[in-house]
């Protein structure tokens, strides 16, 4: 892996004035439709009365740090300048801009298209050199970036900078031979992106672990290989192999491609995991090899992005607090919500939903996702007790917008009999 070719450059490889990185000077003409499409009044209103609502005995409290976060605000609005910039072409997205389920609604009703998976990427068989398409904030394999490159189409690109830094990270990896094991899901749109970075260098491998567990495999193989007893049976090659078909480099061999490890976090995993992860790593490399090995065949880096960190920090704080319960908005496929309902899960009686629709005020009822790593959804009765004193904490991912939080504010209060509009 050391005659590798040189990376290509994203800003280069599509011809000039067809990449588009920084937006197109239109933030004024879009900022009163992006108002008017997600700022909340009532999380304004939070804001204002340090982040405390109260009303008779219910009191309401939300996270410090919630909701859109830098990346998602500059892909939203790159968006929006993008349908200003070209009235008349065609755009499209692929896959979701960020996963919000109001965000999107609103993007297809601007009548931009979104694009479907197709194998590993996403089909562009409908994609013309006159049209346009917008990359997410996830961004996009190289495999996908090859393919828009080789259509000539425009391309707006609004991939995170801190996603980007988890590129490079994973890039420096594959460069100096080491395999890239990736704290994250191997089917989300950010994790693709970033494990396809590898394939910039010839031999390039990556091997993706969603947590603790599936990261003991990879230490019980390491080590049952060096002969270092284990508490579990370490899985057999095959086993391995299987374990992870999904979740690994085409070519991957773990008799192989285990011996050099740099580990690198999908920037919205729990921050508290994806540091366990990496300690324990290079703890089990020690132990199958020897401190100066580990030295030499094992790098670690935290890439979680500053935002999902904060927000995981400020509802840490919030559960300092005595809650009856907590409620979490954001999409069922947004990685960091789904951090955010499992931590605040371990301490109080915790609800993530989706939306505010999925609150029934007439009812007493909710719809949401159990935690856990399944995607199963429930709905339950009576979930707001109706008397008594009441404590509510609330937040949500960085992808959604503070018109939903508000609206899921003010259906709470609803639900304890409290007019909304009397609390401001
Ligand atoms: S969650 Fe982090 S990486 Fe993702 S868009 Fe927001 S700031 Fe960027």
């Amino acid at each position: 892996m050391t005659d590798s070719a040189p990376p290509r450059s994203r800003e280069t490889s599509l011809a000039d004035g067809s990449y588009i990185r920084k937006g197109f000077g239109l933030k004024a003409e879009v900022q009163d439709t992006l108002a008017a499409d997600y700022t909340g009044q009532l999380v304004d209103l939070l804001r204002s009365r340090e982040y405390t609502l109260v009303a008779g005995d219910t009191t309401l409290r939300l996270a410090k740090e919630f909701g859109f976060c830098y990346g998602v605000e500059r892909a939203v609005d790159y968006a929006y300048q993008t349908r200003r910039k070209f009235p008349e072409r065609r755009i499209f997205l692929a896959g979701e801009i960020i996963h919000n389920p109001h965000v999107n609604a609103k993007l297809k009703e601007m009548g931009v298209i979104f694009l479907a998976a197709s194998g590993k990427g996403f089909d562009y068989s409908g994609v013309v050199p006159a049209d346009v398409v917008i990359l997410p904030a996830f961004g996009v394999t190289i495999q996908d970036f090859q393919t828009l490159r080789d259509l000539g189409c425009v391309v707006v690109d609004t991939t995170c900078g801190s996603v980007l830094n988890v590129w490079k990270r994973v890039e420096v990896y594959a460069r100096d031979g080491f395999t890239s094991l990736i704290h994250g899901k191997y089917y989300h749109e950010e994790t693709r992106a970033t494990a396809s970075q590898v394939e910039k260098y010839p031999g390039g491998q990556y091997l993706v672990v969603r947590d603790m567990n599936e990261a003991e495999m990879v230490m019980e193989y390491i080590e049952a290989r060096a002969g270092t007893p284990t508490k579990r049976p370490a899985l057999s090659r095959d086993a391995f192999l299987e374990k992870f078909a999904r979740a690994a480099s085409d070519h991957f061999d773990p008799d192989l491609h285990l011996d050099r490890i740099g580990v690198a976090n999908q920037t919205t995993m729990l921050a508290r995991e994806s540091l366990a992860i990496g300690a324990a790593l290079g703890e089990a490399m020690a132990r199958a090899y020897g401190a100066a090995h580990r030295s030499e065949h094992f790098r670690t880096f935290d890439t979680i992005c500053s935002a999902t960190q904060d927000r995981q920090d400020a509802v840490v704080e919030l559960l300092g607090e005595p809650l009856d319960l907590m409620v979490v908005v954001g999409g069922y496929n947004s990685s960091n919500t789904i951090s955010l309902a499992a931590l605040c899960a371990e301490q109080v009686l915790t609800f993530h939903i989706a939306d505010p629709d999925e609150i029934d005020v007439a009812h007493n009822s909710v719809r949401y996702r159990l935690i856990g790593p399944h995607h199963a959804e429930s709905e339950q009765t009576s979930w707001i007790p109706t008397l008594g004193p009441l404590r509510v904490g609330i937040t949500a991912g960085a992808s959604t917008p503070n018109n939903k939080i508000g609206e899921a504010v003010a259906r709470i209060f609803q639900i304890r009999g409290v007019d909304p509009t009397t609390l401001v």
